[in-house]
């Protein structure tokens, strides 16, 4: 007899895999019918989000119509929740040492002629000025898992490091990490370093395609990984970022799995996650991803990014540097509120690039854009770039970020910030024409301040930051 238990500890009974099977069945049996999917939707415009069951019929859903309606619905609440604002990011890789043997990524202890490199911490200082001349304020520092390389240590000295460089006018205001599954322990000493989300891919939820995808090493373990995050919440992150690698599996599974995992956080630790990233299998290395037969096309991964938007509308949704302009353009619209830009995803690539032979990127880039070409890029589309990271320093994460976000009140405190540190980036590093553009675009963006005396305080910062007399930090 199985057992679905959103409260329950054991990864078996929170993610099921029969109640995932039923969802599926129940979605499958719904596709078409009108008056549920219009009951579903209806539920969704209240803006408090949906079960997993109710999401996945929306996701199959084949109704023109209703989709139709799904989309304008995302978008509505994309801009209801974040306004027109994207947050910004980089990833910073650490280290490719790993002992793992995943199937799909370049980094597994078998390939033998992919250059291992670890940053020393003068290399760490390099690259995270190379990224600060950038105009960058957050980082996602990544790293293969090898606990005799890269050990937590090593990991809590890169984030030290890291905070403590300022050049010119940077700073890296917030680091997010995305190392591989941890004891409580170890996840209060990241804690006690000040990092901001704990981020960790679940792959997929299917755990016996886990294990298949997964077989040597420590990630080899699904309850294990599956249960980090209720590890991560007790040893005090109250700020998690979930994704799958879409590919993997099918895409439905997956989708359920992601929410039911919510909803467990949420069930448990009152506050789901921070922010669900939604990567998608891409070639790197010695990993060609045709190989796996459930990849998914645009259009879907769209339904999936506007149905998530709805699912939980509460939760930051991140697109990374896999997917193209043009794809990131499409998304940004339905729910997307962080992107990452100028990325780099070898070990030691934003200071010089590897040479032909010493390649140690984790996957292809298809946005190769300059993070300046992105700002310009997001602002001739309409959208306020932001290098905010208050919440974060203002301790306002997990249900204090939540609440924050649930009574609607996340645009009035967000957008002057969001303007605030644009002017930053223009003035410190912008070129010509984004310089242009933004201002244009913050004194526009002036008048969307409702209350007078804020759009005061914003208008005397933005003139001291022209004029370098800036003395608060965001
Ligand atoms: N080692 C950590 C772990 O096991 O979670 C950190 C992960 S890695 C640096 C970041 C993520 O890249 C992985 O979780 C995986 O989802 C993704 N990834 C791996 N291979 C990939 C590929 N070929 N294409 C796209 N993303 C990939």
């Amino acid at each position: 007899m199985w057992k679905y238990d959103p409260k329950s500890t054991n990864a078996d009974e929170f993610i099921n895999h029969e109640e995932i099977l039923e969802t599926l069945a129940y979605a499958d049996a719904h596709k078409n019918d009108r008056p549920l999917l219009k009951e579903i939707l209806e539920k969704a415009k209240a803006r408090k989000g949906l079960s997993h069951r109710d999401a996945s019929v929306l996701l199959a859903s084949e109704d023109e119509e209703i989709n139709e309606e799904i989309f304008r619905l995302a978008k509505q609440i994309k801009q209801d929740f974040y306004g027109n604002r994207i947050v910004l990011f980089a990833p910073l890789y650490l280290s490719n040492y790993c002992v793992n043997g995943c199937t799909y990524c370049p980094y597994h202890a078998v390939n033998r002629h992919m250059p291992r490199k670890k940053l020393t911490q003068e290399e760490v200082r390099r690259e995270v000025i190379a990224l600060q001349d950038m105009g960058h304020k957050r980082l996602a520092i990544e790293s293969g898992e090898d606990p005799v390389n890269n050990p937590i240590e090593y990991i809590l000295e890169c984030v030290n490091t890291i905070y403590g460089i300022h050049h010119k006018n940077g700073a890296i205001r917030r680091v997010n990490v995305n190392i591989a599954a941890t004891t409580v322990e170890n996840y209060h000493k990241l804690k006690e370093a000040g990092i901001g989300t704990y981020i960790l891919f679940q792959e997929t939820y299917h755990k016996e395609s886990y294990l298949q995808l997964h077989p040597t090493g420590p990630k080899h373990d699904y309850n294990y990984h599956t249960e980090a995050m209720d590890r991560a919440m007790q040893g005090g992150i109250d700020d998690v970022g979930c994704g799958v690698l879409f590919g993997l599996d099918k895409y439905r599974y997956e989708f359920a799995g992601l929410l039911m995992h919510a909803e467990h956080l949420e069930a448990v630790f009152g506050v789901g996650p921070h922010t669900i990233s939604v990567p998608r299998l891409r070639d790197a290395d010695d990993i060609d991803s045709s190989a796996f037969k459930n990849g998914i096309d645009d259009d879907t991964f769209a339904k999936i990014v506007a149905c998530i938007r709805i699912a939980v509308p509460y939760t930051g949704m991140i697109v990374s540097t896999r997917e193209n302009q043009k794809t990131r353009e499409k998304v940004l619209g339905l729910g997307i509120s962080q992107i990452s830009g100028g990325s780099r995803t070898s070990v030691g690539g934003y200071v010089e690039p590897e040479p032909e032979d010493m390649k140690s990127e984790q996957f292809d880039v298809m946005d190769n854009r300059t993070l300046d070409e992105v700002i310009c890029w997001l602002m001739k589309l309409g959208y306020v770039p932001s290098f905010c990271t208050a919440c974060y320093r203002e301790g306002r994460t997990g249900d204090r970020f939540m609440s924050l976000c649930k009574s609607g009140q996340i645009q009035n405190c967000c957008h002057p910030n969001a303007l605030m540190t644009l002017k930053e980036y223009l003035v410190d590093y912008a070129g010509k024409e984004t310089k242009e553009v933004g201002d244009a675009l913050i004194q526009a963006e002036l008048k969307n301040i409702p209350k007078e005396q804020v759009r005061k305080i914003v208008i005397e910062n933005l003139s001291k930051i022209e004029t370098g007399q800036r003395d608060f930090r965001f």
